[in-house]
């Protein structure tokens, strides 16, 4: 077998085991396992990375959405528009929360949400936007931020897939997805590009009183211990994880460097190919290629997913099912309603392996697999 992995967290930790080793046992020894100085330490770091005033870390992707939500002052019944086309968290916890999902159309080159796609669904319950930088490259942040703002809505940024990502606004300004809303969210979860070993996340705002507010909220409601103002949760980033992130995010432009090396491959391979079209590249941001997604409506999907399989080559289908046709979510949509692009997407695209350890000649077992599939057909 070739031994091809989707990610390659092993052959990643082995390059940096010496530093994280060590970074793990001083965290164990030192006993602060929980709100710890790396904690602090990591949370200042990132925050330096990204140019960001406010980083709270948190238990995980999800949370960090849920939080963020919880300091907007939303009531039961608000709406709060997100992309059809991502990961479940993102509608979930806007669900969870006694709010309404709002689940809308994305573009089909890029996957990600626009403005013109959430326009049509203002109206006076719509509180917020959350915009999905899908995939590894950021919305079309600029008139994402004007409509909110001639509408007065909060716009959180999910930035799980894409953190090192930068958008250039038309002035020339960039920007680090996560820090151009009122707030960004992220995951650490394993696989993703800054990711630890196990689950975290992280909050970011420029906006003392939402930073204030979301420490507040993490930590149980409370400010000073035992004297609690609001409903809170409770969710932490573990010092062990963060120490680990501490190391992992010297890494991080790198891992995207070769993250990005290996799509330009693929990009090289695939270009010609006219049964399959590769990933859109915006021109007003980098990308990050947490997943590197083909779309093919004229090539039979389960059958590239087969031979690539007997090849030992794995793919997978990020997201196979619309948000809106989710059985949890059925509460929210009419059970005709369709959106033809979202299905387009979820019926067509596929994701070939991507990560940071590239290994040219097995990136070269990839490309000919498909190569060849499509010659076959
Ligand atoms: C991974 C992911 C999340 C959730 O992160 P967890 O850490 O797994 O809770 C949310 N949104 C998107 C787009 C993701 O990819």
């Amino acid at each position: 077998m070739n031994n091809i992995q989707m990610v390659d967290l092993k052959s990643q930790y082995l390059k940096i085991k010496k530093e994280i080793d060590k970074e793990v046992l001083d965290t164990i020894n030192s006993t602060k396992y929980i709100n710890g100085p790396k904690v602090h330490e990591f949370a200042s770091n990132l925050a330096k990375y990204l140019k960001c005033k406010y980083v709270i870390p948190c238990a995980n992707g999800t949370d960090a959405l849920q939080i963020a939500l919880m300091s907007c002052d939303l009531s039961p019944g608000d709406e709060v528009i997100c992309p059809s086309f991502t990961y479940v968290a993102t509608a979930e916890v806007v669900a969870l929360l006694g709010l309404v999902p709002v689940m809308v159309d994305v573009d089909e080159k890029t996957f990600n949400i626009k403005a013109e796609n959430i326009k049509p669904f203002i109206n006076s319950k719509t509180k917020a936007i959350v915009p999905v930088h899908l995939f590894g490259q950021s919305a079309d942040m600029e008139d994402i931020l004007s409509l909110a703002q001639e509408h007065d809505l909060y716009v959180i940024e999910d930035n799980a897939q894409a953190v090192g990502a930068e958008y250039t606004f038309t002035n020339g300004e960039t920007k680090k997805t996560g820090t151009i809303g009122h707030i960004g969210t992220t995951s650490f979860f394993p696989s993703k590009n800054l990711g630890c070993y196990g689950d975290g996340g992280a909050i970011f705002t420029n906006d003392e009183e939402l930073a204030s507010k979301i420490k507040m909220i993490a930590n149980h409601g409370q400010e000073k211990r035992y004297y609690h103002k609001v409903t809170g949760c409770n969710s932490r980033l573990d010092s062990l994880q963060a120490a680990i992130l501490n190391v992992k995010l010297k890494y991080l432009d790198e891992y995207n460097q070769n993250r990005l090396k290996m799509a330009n491959k693929y990009d090289e391979a695939f270009r010609d190919l006219e049964q399959i079209t590769i990933p859109n590249r915006s021109k007003k941001s980098t990308h990050v290629f947490h997943q590197y997604t083909l779309k093919s409506e004229s090539i039979n999907r389960d059958d590239i997913l087969k031979y690539l399989s007997n090849r030992g080559i794995p793919a997978m289908i990020y997201y196979p099912v619309p948000l809106y046709k989710q059985e949890a979510f059925s509460k929210y949509v009419d059970p005709n309603f369709k959106i033809a692009n979202i299905e387009n997407l979820c019926n067509n695209v596929f994701s070939l392996p991507i990560h940071s350890e590239i290994e040219n000649s097995k990136q070269d077992v990839v490309i000919e697999a498909v190569q060849s599939f499509i010659k076959s057909v």
